[in-house]
């Protein structure tokens, strides 16, 4: 495997008002990593916790230097405290895990094998998920089916927090809003290769979840985004022009119907609500075009102002 630090993994891991879990997680972790030998680092994000959870953090870190731990100064969401411990991560490989107990430490060594097997990223797949069913497993069922069919990337769980990756993959993935589970298909259009394994999942024994029903809105919401940035931000206009040109030219053959019916047959245009319908795709079509156009040229901001790539670089062979 290729080593790019010394460090072979980097455990991130977001939390929020966890107290009871930290110490226990923090036991089962240490027996793992211990176990198998390899240099690791344990990354606490602290996503603006009210309860003890802090305090308890720097306490353990005092007696151990795995521990690292960052703050966030107010809660800014999983997704963000996740972001913000892949942007400090050193390691060769990088775990992220739930702080609630419901993602098992001991599936780490399962993962870290797939990566040496080859795989750019590993995600889990919580088969006997240990959540309600109305309120989580159900809903959980239904968004997976659907984020499935719209990115074309197949897997069970999406959700699913326990996750490996080599470190280059997590790094050149920004995420936003609730995007970590569009992580797996975000990374599958850069090209990288991603397995699915089975992982343990308990039930939460302490603090409460963070989350309700209406999360299921938003992942909904974040999909039409990933859907749209991953097919089209490089090609804005053939969403946008497609639909203002079949808009406009229905628009268009309606009114030119009705001009020659007016014209050569005397048909009265003033009773015709088809001619409000004409005119309103007329112009739906002519909008559509012009923010494809808008479009366009932002997306050509977006890349080249910050210099980002259309392209992603698995290596380079070159003998310079
Ligand atoms: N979490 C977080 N910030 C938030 C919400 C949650 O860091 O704003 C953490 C939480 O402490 C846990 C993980 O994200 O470690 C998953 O949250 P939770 O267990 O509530 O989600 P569920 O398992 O119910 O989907
Ligand atoms: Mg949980």
């Amino acid at each position: 495997m290729m080593k790019v630090s010394n460090l072979d993994v980097s455990v991130v891991i977001p939390l929020l008002n966890e107290e009871e879990n930290i110490p226990i997680l923090y036991g089962e972790l240490t027996q793992t990593l211990q176990k198998i030998a390899v240099e690791y680092e344990l990354i606490f994000v602290d996503d603006g916790s009210r309860d003890s959870s802090l305090e308890i953090l720097e306490n353990l870190q005092q007696s151990d230097a795995h521990i690292c731990v960052v703050s966030l100064r107010k809660n800014f969401g999983q997704t963000a405290a996740m972001s913000a411990g892949f942007d400090r991560a050193k390691g060769n490989i990088i775990i992220s895990m739930d702080a609630d107990l419901q993602n098992d430490p001991a599936d780490i060594p399962m993962l870290l094998q797939k990566i040496d097997e080859g795989a750019d990223m590993v995600t889990g797949w919580r088969f006997n998920r240990q959540d309600p069913f109305l309120s989580r497993k159900l809903p959980s069922k239904i968004a997976n089916k659907i984020i499935s069919y719209a990115t074309g990337v197949h897997l069970h769980d999406y959700g699913c927090t326990l996750k490996a990756f080599r470190c280059d993959v997590i790094k050149t993935i920004k995420l936003y809003g609730e995007m970590h589970r569009f992580i797996p298909a975000i990374a599958s259009s850069m090209g990288v290769s991603i397995t699915e394994v089975k992982v343990n999942h308990r039930p939460r024994r302490f603090g409460t979840s963070k989350y309700g029903i209406s999360r299921t809105l938003r992942v909904i919401l974040d999909l039409i985004t990933v859907k749209f940035l991953l097919n089209y931000a490089t090609r804005p206009i053939h969403v946008f022009g497609t639909i203002g040109f079949i808009s406009g030219s229905v628009g268009a053959v309606l009114a030119l119907v009705m001009t020659i019916q007016r014209q050569f047959y005397g048909i009265p245009l003033s009773d015709r609500p088809l001619l409000l319908l004409a005119v309103l795709l007329i112009f739906v079509g002519v909008q559509f075009v012009t923010i494809g156009l808008v479009a366009e040229m932002l997306a050509r901001t977006y890349h080249e102002s910050q210099n980002k790539p259309t392209y992603y670089v698995r290596k380079i062979i070159a003998s310079d």
